[in-house]
């Protein structure tokens, strides 16, 4: 999988595509990540990637020419199954678009900065816009940022061990069950014992039970993803 990021402020991304196992899903060969930094695609010996808006009022709006000269460039080399705009406005960002993008070949990510993006780069560029959540960041990044970190985990051979992330919360719809490591006991807090059984099928149906209990109390049952 190839994923490719336009923004106006790379170093923004570097040290969190660069850890841990975004890292060695690099590595590893099996996903691409690269970086685009917009001012490469500014006109003027400014390097000028934003203006202010029509209509007046604050904030300054990222220019359309730079964003759509990286995309068409980069629609020159491959075609790409998704050109996502990440928008506060967006389809919300969950775990079934992170199965559904990690699936696909070739994703590019645009990011907004300042008060936002020329409305034409959702008109003709877009495929989706995706929002991470119900709030407003300063830019795109940190959502790309998540959105790479959760897709890159789903893509078959990233982890070493694939059950971690088909057990993992939202991946059957429930909220996952508690997880405990040694000492049994710690500060008079103890493992509850039916992890210490040995008993698989009782430790099955007791971690069931408590996904069930977590999803009713904290998504009052009815989580959808
Ligand atoms: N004026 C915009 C609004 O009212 O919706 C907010 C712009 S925000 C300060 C700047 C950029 O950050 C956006 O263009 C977008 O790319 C990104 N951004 C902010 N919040 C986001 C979110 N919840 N999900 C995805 N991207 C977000």
């Amino acid at each position: 999988m190839r994923i490719d990021i336009l923004t106006g402020l790379p170093k923004l991304l570097e040290s969190p595509l660069q850890e841990s196992i975004l890292r060695r899903a690099q590595e590893k060969g099996k996903v691409e990540i690269v970086i685009h930094d917009l001012r490469e695609f500014a006109h003027d010996k400014h390097k000028t990637i934003d203006d202010t808006p029509y209509g007046g009022g604050a904030g300054m709006i990222l220019k359309p020419e730079p964003i759509f000269e990286c995309v068409e460039s980069l629609g020159s080399q491959r075609s790409y199954d998704e050109v996502i705009l990440l928008t506060p406005d967006g389809e919300p960002f969950s775990q079934r678009v992170a199965n559904e993008l990690s699936l696909k070949a070739n994703v590019m990510l645009i990011c907004g900065h300042y008060k936002g993006v020329d409305e034409r780069v959702r008109e003709a560029l877009a495929t989706r816009s995706v929002s991470i959540g119900d709030y407003v960041l300063t830019g795109g990044e940190l959502a790309a940022a998540v959105i790479v970190d959760a897709v890159v985990r789903l893509v078959p051979g990233v982890l070493n061990d694939t059950e971690s992330a088909l057990s993992d919360s939202f991946q059957d719809g429930l909220l996952g069950a508690p997880q405990y490591t040694r000492p049994a006991e710690y500060r008079g807090l103890n493992v509850p014992d039916v992890l210490l059984s040995g008993n698989h099928s009782e430790i099955e149906e007791w971690r069931q039970q408590q996904r069930f209990a977590r999803t009713k109390s904290r998504r009052k049952g009815n989580y959808s993803s």
